[in-house]
């Protein structure tokens, strides 16, 4: 066996280079899972050789030393990483340990969102903050109170009387996504680089040397436990003292739950890694914590976690890997997207081998090169995208892009016009990319929603030459496609069914389906609403466009100039020929300024209509549907299972309506008594 001494120096030693680049810079060059990999190694091997084990191991200490930015300063009792479980087995062989240390299985688990952002621990000396650190190696920690008593969730002065004469409370220090979404757009306006992610964002502004900076970042605070207390109240549990902090003003996160047993703990962890995106934060897994503080004290720490608790990690949604290069696509407006081909990385849940780089000024700005490593990030539904490149692992080699002058489609110039950032190609439908990705948004969910048309049918009916724009599709035949492989007398009538019941269309669906720029189903529903016909919209001059509510001059002049271009109309014609239904018929009994002035959030499940419907109810009354709670909502329609939203209406005491309410909403207008 070679000696592993040679490996386990190895990995100590990138493993500290990457601490310190993470901790300290708040500029990590790999991945948390491959940072994971390498410390998982580094376990193993020194479990299999105890006795080279030394006590600066990156295994037996916490965090890195800290920057010396700002003062240092020494906790009073030392903060603690946390050991990980990555499965449900992880979580059983958790316990089984706990079980052997107590004699029993512990009395009950507290489980908590374990946010992504970074630790801190305030001192609140009766009851005023007088300290605020960051976690450092866990026994010194940087002086950051300045820049902490600018986060607005942060009480300076705890609730109630009788404070203890110290409490140290931990906590995490997050920024909220739609803060995070607004400083990178901010940095962009501003030509500055753009953050990684919310955890990165949120390290450098607590670590702002002027705090006023810090103060405009939206930081906010979930705490979570209690370190040194000289003078308080005695808990039995973790959850006591939750509540405990909870009523002293502290933000304690209302998602935390207490299951009993472990069935209930890898019940929850399920929930929570399903529903993780519907979170205002991010979070990268759950942390379990046996509750009872006796049984706490009798399981205790080893060097660098507490043995009473585990962080359940949700599957790494950023990895880095290679930019092999970067290749355009011709999108339905014509517009010309950058998207980056990478080395296969599997991340978020699947194997990634392109992601979007969005226009030709975000390559410049986040400085990507041909050749990069760079961090990959694919969440959720969204698609995957180029975070930044690691500059730091740069050798040289690496090569610039930039726009090509032609399409590589049908080679027609590239152009891009002042002011805009959007390069288009000049081909119109004559470019195959376009038309491809017309057609098949056309036939796509939010246009025609042609069930059974997607990107693959619509290449095999380009190439065979059976349709050669979204006219052609209502004249298929099923002569037209029986014999092509996987074409049967079944399928074929399938899709010439769904392709005949796309000819009554609502107006609004057939108007995104056209793919005007700018014109989506938002916009294309106030249209449909207010003209109800197609030749209208297209005949109105700008002065009847711009008087609708929703439509800037923007969009005015797209829907003008598509209006203008006779492809276009020949198009409608071709489509009208068809037997393409191009206007709505006048809703009977609906006053359509019943709900003027009410915005409704729909979330959950509704009893007796589908969320569209519900939409289309609202609107055709004058109400406005946003996603988004906010103060200026009138009520929130909660169905079934609803999501973060029904907390979030609560907490600000927006109304909510049942399905029941929600029909009374509709009968009797905003002076319903299920609103007021
Ligand atoms: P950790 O993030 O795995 O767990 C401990 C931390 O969880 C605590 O310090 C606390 O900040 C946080 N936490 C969030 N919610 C909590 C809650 N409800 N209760 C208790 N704690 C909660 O451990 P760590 O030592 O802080 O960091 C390790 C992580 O950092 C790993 O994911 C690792 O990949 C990443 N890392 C990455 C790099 C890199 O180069 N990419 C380098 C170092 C560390």
């Amino acid at each position: 066996m070679p000696d592993p001494r040679a490996r386990i120096d190895e990995l100590r030693s990138a493993i500290r280079h990457n601490a310190h680049r993470y901790y300290v810079l708040d500029q990590p060059e790999v991945s948390d899972a491959e940072y994971d990999v390498m410390v998982r190694e580094l376990e193993a091997l020194e479990a299999a050789h105890p006795d080279l084990i030394t006590p600066d191991s990156p295994t037996q200490r916490v965090g890195a030393p800290p920057s010396t930015l700002f003062g240092p300063i020494t906790h009073r009792e030392r903060l603690f990483s946390l050991d990980n479980a990555e499965s449900e087995d992880d979580l059983i062989a958790w316990e089984q340990r706990i079980e052997r240390v107590l004699g029993k299985r512990p009395d009950g688990f507290s489980c908590e969102p374990k946010i992504d952002g970074l630790a801190v621990s305030l001192t609140y000396e009766h009851g005023r903050l007088t300290r605020g650190a960051t976690r450092g190696d866990g026994a010194v920690g940087e002086d950051i109170t300045v820049n902490l008593r600018t986060v607005e969730s942060i009480p300076l002065v705890l609730l109630g009387d009788d404070p203890p004469a110290v409490i140290e409370v931990r906590g995490e220090v997050y920024m909220p996504l739609d803060a995070f979404d607004e400083l990178n757009e901010s940095q962009l306006e501003t030509g500055l680089s753009l953050f990684v992610n919310p955890r990165n964002a949120a390290a450098g502004a607590v670590r702002q040397k002027d705090p006023a900076v810090t103060s405009t970042r939206r930081l906010s605070i979930w705490a979570y436990q209690i370190g040194a207390m000289e003078g308080g109240p005695s808990f039995d549990s973790h959850s006591e003292s939750l509540a405990w902090l909870r009523d002293r003003g502290l933000p304690v996160n209302p998602q935390s739950a207490m299951p009993i047993d472990l069935e209930g703990v890898v019940a929850y962890v399920r929930h929570s890694e399903s529903a993780r995106h519907d979170l205002p934060y991010q979070t990268d897994g759950v942390v379990v914590k046996v509750d009872h503080l006796a049984e706490q004290r009798e399981l205790g720490f080893t060097a660098r976690s507490p043995r009473w608790a585990i962080a359940y990690k949700f599957p790494p949604e950023e990895q880095t890997t290679t930019l092999v290069g970067i290749e355009i696509n011709v999108g339905r407006t014509g517009a010309v997207t950058p998207y980056a081909v990478l080395d296969p990385v599997f991340v978020g849940g699947a194997t990634v081998t392109n992601a979007t780089l969005h226009n030709a000024d975000e390559v410049a700005r986040r400085d990507v090169r041909i050749g990069d490593t760079v961090v990959v990030r694919r969440a959720g539904d969204v698609i995957p995208e180029v975070v930044g490149p690691v500059p730091s692992l740069r050798t040289g080699t690496e090569v610039e892009w930039a726009m090509p002058d032609s399409c590589p489609f049908c080679g027609n110039p590239i152009v891009r016009e002042d002011g805009q950032a959007v390069s288009r190609c000049t081909g119109g439908f004559t470019c195959p990319s376009r038309r491809r990705e017309h057609l098949a948004y056309f036939a796509g969910r939010s246009g025609m929603d042609i069930e059974g048309l997607g990107f693959k049918t619509v290449d095999l009916l380009l190439t065979e030459g059976l349709v050669d724009d979204a006219a052609g599709l209502f004249m298929l035949k099923a002569d037209d496609l029986l014999g092509f492989e996987g074409w049967g007398e079944i399928s074929v009538g399938n899709l010439l069914e769904s392709i005949d019941a796309a000819r009554d269309r609502p107006l609004a669906k057939l108007l995104t389906a056209l793919g005007i720029p700018l014109v989506g189903t938002t916009v294309a529903r106030t249209l449909a609403r207010r003209f109800r016909d197609l030749d209208v919209i297209l005949a109105a001059d700008e002065e009847t466009l711009s008087a609708v509510d929703g439509v800037g001059p923007e969009i005015v002049r797209s829907v003008r100039d598509w209006a203008a271009d006779p492809a276009n109309r020949t198009l409608i014609e071709e489509l009208r020929a068809a037997g393409v239904r191009m206007s709505d018929p006048e809703p009977e009994g609906v006053d359509s300024a019943a709900l003027a002035g009410v915005t409704v959030v729909v979330t959950g499940t509704l009893d007796g209509f589908t969320r569209e419907q519900a939409r289309s109810a609202i609107e055709e009354r004058g109400g406005k549907v946003t996603s988004s709670v906010s103060k200026k909502t009138t009520a929130v329609v909660a169905g079934e299972s609803p999501g973060s939203k029904l907390q979030k209406a609560i907490d600000l005491g927006v109304p909510v309506l049942d399905s029941e309410g929600f029909r009374r909403l509709l009968e009797e207008g905003p002076s319903s008594p299920a609103v007021t």
